[in-house]
């Protein structure tokens, strides 16, 4: 190119030059002007180059001389993949994030001085932080919780620790259990999952455990305190009979207890009871009235002071069936009709319905005995739940007969209603949705008296 230009100056400086000086130095200076001309041509087209690389990518096809136009192609086509690759990387990186609020752990980036650089949804809703206004915050400050600062004091990070959750509060818990993992030049992940309902059941199983421990030791205690005294002391015929009954008599609410736990166990671990076994009314209520009155004799055996039993079933109603597991319907019944009849004293009145309204099937069992306070109410299908524990106790009573009779009925789409006044009685109802219910034939005498 330049020597291009140089011979066109040569040829210009000797043309152009009067013709008594066309000589060596009009050619030199013609080639020396088209040095300067092709200088400056040079530097116009490079700053043309330098203000169109300032904003390369507005105006991709401007038009440069061969050199700068190769150059910038080059330069167009570098900065096109980069663009594509950051677009790529934005979106992987968008894709990422995503996942990560996807998530049902909450998660918190720290920088190496436990700055929040990033918090994802989930992480808000367990602890409170905002993802966008607490960014830059210290965690230590965001979360102000005594066990959480030991554990970032501690720099052992090798597991987690359970700090109260955004929504904790003393009569609805809410518990969370976070842990830091370091990462590259000191930075932190810092994870979060919800552990309310784990920390419930752990409790409850805790409960569970001791409450069980405690009721088959009390009459364990007294159990062995008999046996030393039979074996230590010479009692007389009549002595001894007296603390065999004893003995008895614990040794039968241990069992009792241990039924009732098999009885719970059972039906938490049975698969729900299908909607083609069909229960009928009629043969339950004669197996309860048997049952009751067995059990009302033997808790009040004087005569003139017996219980009233009345068992009330339509014809109307009586040829209802339930769709359900009849070992089930059967012991969550049974469990009302023996608090009745224990907690109801002598000379007083039980009366056990069925009937069917708009609402469903309702199987009744209403008692004149001491009755319960409303504040109760929500508590007495708990486990171990007793208002009077000696009452309870004394009358065989295991402190699971509600627990069993809230499972069945959730088995059964059932739902219990209480009603009771202090002093005057209760009324347990069952309700059954009327879905659940058929009529059947009536029965014969000889299928009623085969039981179910
Ligand atoms: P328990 O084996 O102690 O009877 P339940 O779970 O059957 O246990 O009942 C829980 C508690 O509810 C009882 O301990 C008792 O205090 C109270 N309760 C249940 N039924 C009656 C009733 N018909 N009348 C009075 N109190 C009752």
């Amino acid at each position: 190119m330049v020597i291009l230009w140089l011979m066109v100056g040569a040829i210009f400086g000797y043309f152009f030059s009067p013709a008594s000086q066309k000589n060596f130095e009009s050619v030199t200076l013609g080639m020396l002007m088209a040095l300067v001309c092709a200088h400056m041509m040079a530097g116009w087209q490079a700053e043309k180059f330098l203000t169109w690389l300032q904003q390369p990518v507005l105006d991709p096809h401007k038009k440069h001389s061969a050199f700068w136009g190769n150059a910038a192609d080059r330069i167009v086509r570098l900065l096109k993949n980069k663009e594509s690759q950051r677009l790529a990387s934005e979106e992987s990186l968008r894709q990422f994030l995503a996942a990560i609020q996807a998530s049902p752990h909450g998660v918190i980036i720290l920088d190496k001085d436990t700055r929040i650089q990033w918090s994802n949804q989930t992480a808000s809703e367990h602890l409170g932080l905002d993802p966008k206004l607490d960014l830059q915050q210290l965690i230590g400050n965001m979360l102000r919780n005594p066990i959480f600062s030991n554990y970032v004091n501690s720099k052992s990070f090798d597991h987690e620790v359970i700090i109260e959750g955004r929504d904790h509060r003393i009569d609805s818990p809410h518990k969370v259990g976070v842990q830091l993992f370091p990462y590259g030049d000191g930075r932190m992940l810092l994870l979060s999952r919800d552990v309310t309902l784990i920390e419930q059941a752990e409790t409850m199983r805790r409960d569970f455990v001791a409450n069980v421990s405690h009721e088959i030791r009390t009459p364990l205690t007294v159990l062995a305190g008999f046996i030393e005294t039979l074996q230590s002391l010479p009692l007389s015929k009549e002595e001894q009979e007296k603390y065999l009954t004893l003995m008895s008599n614990q040794a039968f609410r241990m069992k009792s207890l241990v039924d009732d736990l098999l009885t719970l166990s059972r039906i938490e671990g049975r698969h729900l009871p299908g909607q083609h076994e069909w229960v009928s009314i009629q043969k339950i209520f004669l197996q309860l009235e048997e049952e009751a009155t067995g059990l009302s004799i033997k808790l009040h055996p004087l005569g003139k002071d017996r219980q009233r039993l009345n068992f009330v079933l339509d014809d109307e109603h009586a040829n209802a069936e339930i769709s359900g597991s009849s070992s089930e319907l059967l012991s969550a019944f049974s469990n009302l009709i023996s608090n009745a009849i224990r907690y109801t004293p002598a000379a007083g009145e039980i009366t056990v319905a069925w009937r069917i309204t708009e609402t469903g099937g309702i199987f009744s069992v209403t008692d004149s005995g001491p009755g319960i306070a409303p504040e109760h109410f929500s508590r007495l299908s708990e486990r171990f739940y007793r208002i009077d524990r000696s009452r309870s106790r004394d009358t065989g009573g295991t402190g699971l007969g509600l627990a069993i009779v809230k499972h069945v009925l959730q088995r059964h789409e059932g739902v219990m209603e209480i009603e009771s006044k202090i002093n005057v009685g209760s009324k347990f109802s069952l309700v059954f949705p009327l879905h659940r219910l058929r009529m059947n034939k009536p029965l014969s005498i000889a299928e009623s008296v085969n039981g179910i």
